[in-house]
């Protein structure tokens, strides 16, 4: 989208001033989420260096449904992930409960054989070979996940952004509810803001259009609206939204009333610029504790939404 972005801080600041209650959480995260947004610049020419590429995009593929790194070996990455890992885990440390796994964890980064293959899972949603590194490093498999996903995300976003065209701008080509490049799902969503045609002055487009945000890589998409992105049915009725009373400044969750899985989802049409779509998801958490009353299932499990 052509608008830019508030960063992280600004994003965080301004859900702060709204949300007091939540400025303890937001505070403790905030290092973490401002490193992970800064790293891809720094890791960009290592990137360069490793030869590695992203597979060209393939239509036939994607109207099967497979994402670009599908079956691909993060192999020749090492350089990247250590140094994601470097700068990411003694924040990661600094959260609630993870000080006394930092150890470990530094231990696992620091084993090529063993952090590729499980940076591979995340790709293949290879379950039990996560299980296993968990066990094997005596870490448990949710703090090892949401540590695996903090250190391999920016290297994900760094190779994700070498993709030369919006994936807004291939329709059809892509219909899935899990993201075109990682296969990882949605943290959150947004509906876009009304587009004007600076030129001519005139309302070139109403706006409102579905888009899916990969909190592992960066990537959007546009999605259908009446459609669920975890199970896939469509149509009307099947997709319900949850919104608080007032203001809620377009801040809602968006639910699926056959599968119960859930997704935060942002309406740009109702607020002034546009946030970091991972700090928003964060302060967003509020929302997360009324789903999770209401008994519905995150459609991307993190690390404050598991009650
Ligand atoms: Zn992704
Ligand atoms: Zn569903």
């Amino acid at each position: 989208m052509a608008e830019s972005r508030q960063t992280v801080s600004e994003t965080l600041a301004g859900i702060a001033e709204r949300r007091p209650v939540l400025a303890p959480v937001l505070n403790a995260f905030a290092p973490l989420l401002e490193a992970r947004a800064a790293l891809p610049e720094k890791l960009a020419p290592m990137l360069e260096k490793s030869g590695f590429v992203l597979p060209p995009w393939q239509q036939e593929r994607a109207q099967q449904g497979a994402p670009l790194l599908a079956g691909v070996s993060l192999n020749g990455l090492f350089p990247l992930l250590r140094a994601s890992a470097d700068a990411l885990l003694p924040l990661l440390g600094r959260l609630p409960g993870m000080a006394e796994h930092t150890e470990a964890l530094t231990a696992f980064f620091d084993r090529e054989d063993m952090c590729l293959r499980a940076a591979d899972t995340l790709l293949t949603g290879h379950d039990t070979a996560l299980a296993e590194a968990a066990e094997q490093s005596n870490i448990p498999p949710a703090v090892l996940l949401f540590a695996l996903e903090t250190v391999v995300g920016p290297v994900l976003r760094t190779l994700a952004a070498t993709y030369d065209a919006p994936w807004d701008e291939r329709p059809a080509s892509w219909m899935q509810g899990f993201c075109p490049v990682c296969g990882s799902y949605p943290s959150i969503g947004y509906l876009d803001k009304r587009v004007f045609d600076e030129k001519n002055a005139f309302l070139a487009g109403g706006g409102g259009k579905k888009h899916l945000h990969c909190s592992l890589c960066g990537t959007e998409w546009h999605f259908r609206r009446g459609a669920c992105p975890s199970c896939g049915w469509e149509g009307s009725g099947v997709m319900e939204f949850l919104r608080e009373s007032g203001n809620s400044r377009g801040e809602r969750i968006d639910w699926c009333t056959k599968c119960k899985s859930y997704c935060p989802v942002v309406d740009l049409r109702e607020r002034d610029g546009t946030p970091d779509m991972d700090a928003l998801a964060l302060g967003m958490m509020h929302m997360d504790i009324v789903a999770a009353q209401k008994g519905l299932i995150p459609l991307k499990p993190s690390f404050w939404n598991q009650f």
